[in-house]
């Protein structure tokens, strides 16, 4: 039978940094296999609610599950969870390849297993003949791919993309969208992506979560977003050109 848990679910999850509260009662539930995206201007708490779910943050209260089981004190490094941030955050000191073995080598892989991985993901990003290039030969884009990879090749069941395409260029960007979307419904895992862009946002997801001042404010399918925004809020982010 199939598993209909969610495998990412929030149930009234709250944040504060001092007096300052970044999430209020957050509920969220993220089936496995779909592409989710959190949209909302800067500040609203969208890098904070991946944190939450990498393990880089724990709640002030409420529940944080995955697949049905408790994982608010889980240590990041035992989530299958991974992040592709804006910024990249490659190493810059090894090549194209060891950055994408770093994950396989940890985990103590085989030879033969890691150079297969390194080479399906590399491919899977259209990188597949850059494997021995060093890191700033690169474009902004390519890194940013190579990022991709190295956070997949990783084999998170989950994969957070924070703003990853906010650095790059109109066209890039828009190409990227569509890849993006193709390499998440190849490898059928979950991603949650952010952006603070409503036309990608409506462009790439499955489904959106609006955000605003640590507040959900609507969630659905992009076309319940634009034809039925909930509030003001909503209608007038959704109808801002950027
Ligand atoms: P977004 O990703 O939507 O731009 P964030 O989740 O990064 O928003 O931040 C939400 C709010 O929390 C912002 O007001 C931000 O200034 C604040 N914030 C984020 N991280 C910290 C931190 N480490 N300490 C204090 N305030 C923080
Ligand atoms: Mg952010």
């Amino acid at each position: 039978m199939e598993n209909k848990e969610p495998i990412i679910e929030f149930q009234q999850v709250d944040l504060s940094f001092g007096s300052t509260k970044v999430l209020n009662k957050i509920d969220l539930a993220l089936d496995a296999g779909k592409f989710y995206t959190l949209l909302g201007p800067s500040g609203s708490g969208k890098s904070t609610i991946l944190k939450l779910i990498s393990g880089q943050l724990q709640a002030d209260s409420g529940e944080i599950l995955f697949e049905g089981q408790r994982i608010n004190h889980l240590p990041a490094e035992k989530r299958r969870v991974n992040t592709v941030f804006q910024n990249y955050a490659l190493f810059p000191n090894m090549n194209v390849f060891d950055n994408v073995a770093f994950g396989p080598k940890l985990k103590g892989l085989g030879k033969d297993e890691i150079r297969h991985k390194v080479e399906t993901m590399l491919s899977l990003v259209k990188l597949a003949d850059f494997s021995d290039r060093e890191i700033n030969e690169l474009s902004g884009g390519q890194q940013q791919r190579v990022a991709i990879a190295r956070a997949l090749a990783n084999d998170p069941e989950v994969l957070l993309l924070d703003e990853p395409l906010s650095a790059l260029d109109y066209k890039l960007r828009k190409d990227m969208q569509q890849e993006l979307r193709t390499i998440q419904k190849r490898l059928g895992i979950t991603f949650v992506f952010v952006t603070h862009d409503q036309e990608e946002a409506l462009a790439m997801s499955d489904w959106i979560f609006v955000m605003n001042d640590g507040v959900i404010q609507q969630n659905g399918t992009p076309e319940d977003i634009y034809d039925e925004p909930i509030n003001h809020f909503v209608a007038d982010f959704i109808g801002e050109s950027n």
